[in-house]
């Protein structure tokens, strides 16, 4: 199913219809009062908040019933509520560095995207799942620049290390400019994601049902672009370019 009918990235999935979603959201205001204290939480204030009234208290009466759940990076630019325009009850998020799934492990261990996931299908029945990557990934430079571990810990180190499997090398290839290859990898991530997402099993029957769909995207910061994957060809496309084809 093709969800990316947009005029601003909007996914096209509230209905099976595929209606073009219509909210547009004019009033993100954060104020940050820059003279608090270094110590306290910055005062944050939404102008938002007031005008989603109507539309929280739905969704605290019915409950939430998203269509939608992405798997994007924790990276600041990188807000899947902002670049497919989604409003409250939407989309169901789950971020993490690298926009990374985990392979399916049920090992007696404590897994929170599986259990997001887990929840995200077997219970919400999500109609879609789309993993998120983007441009000027931390997450990924850290990786392939083999950084020094920022704390004992080597948290994202042990995090990014499951982004390859046994044996496999990631490597810069003969006349691949350092921009080309991190864009390569970081375009790697959200293949290798969707790969793993396929390897629970409860995803995999659920998208041979044809109950849930599987999408790839990549944001661009610099120019705030989306690229979506043609599963097919293996190749992301920029959204404008399809919004002029069609
Ligand atoms: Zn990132």
């Amino acid at each position: 199913m093709k969800i990316w009918n947009l005029t601003r990235y909007h996914l096209n999935a509230r209905s099976e219809s595929l209606v073009p979603v219509t909210g547009i959201w004019l009033a993100i205001g954060y104020v940050i009062v820059s003279a608090a204290p270094a110590r306290r939480l910055p005062y944050l204030t939404s102008q938002r908040l007031p005008t989603e009234q109507t539309r929280y208290r739905e969704l605290s009466e019915r409950g939430q019933s998203p269509a939608v759940m992405v798997i994007g990076c924790c990276d600041s630019r990188v807000s899947p509520e902002v670049i497919f325009d989604a409003g409250p009850g939407e989309l169901f998020v789950v971020r993490n560095v690298a926009n990374l799934v985990p392979v399916y492990q049920p090992d007696g261990g404590a897994h929170g995207v599986s259990a997001a996931l887990e929840y995200a299908v077997r219970a919400l029945r999500v109609k879609h799942i789309v993993v998120l990557g983007h441009a000027q990934c931390g997450g990924i430079r850290a990786f392939i620049d083999d950084i020094e571990p920022l704390s004992p810990g080597d948290f994202i180190g042990r995090w990014m290390a499951m982004f390859i499997k046994p044996g496999e090398k990631v490597e810069q290839r003969e006349r691949e400019s350092k921009q080309d290859f991190t864009v390569r990898i970081e375009k790697a991530a959200v293949f290798r994601s969707l790969e793993n997402l396929m390897t629970f099993p409860f995803v995999q029957t659920a998208v041979e049902r044809g109950e849930l769909n599987l999408h790839g995207a990549y944001f661009g910061v610099a120019e705030g672009s989306l690229f979506v994957l043609d599963p097919v060809a293996k190749e992301f496309h920029s959204v404008r370019e399809e919004i002029a084809s069609t």
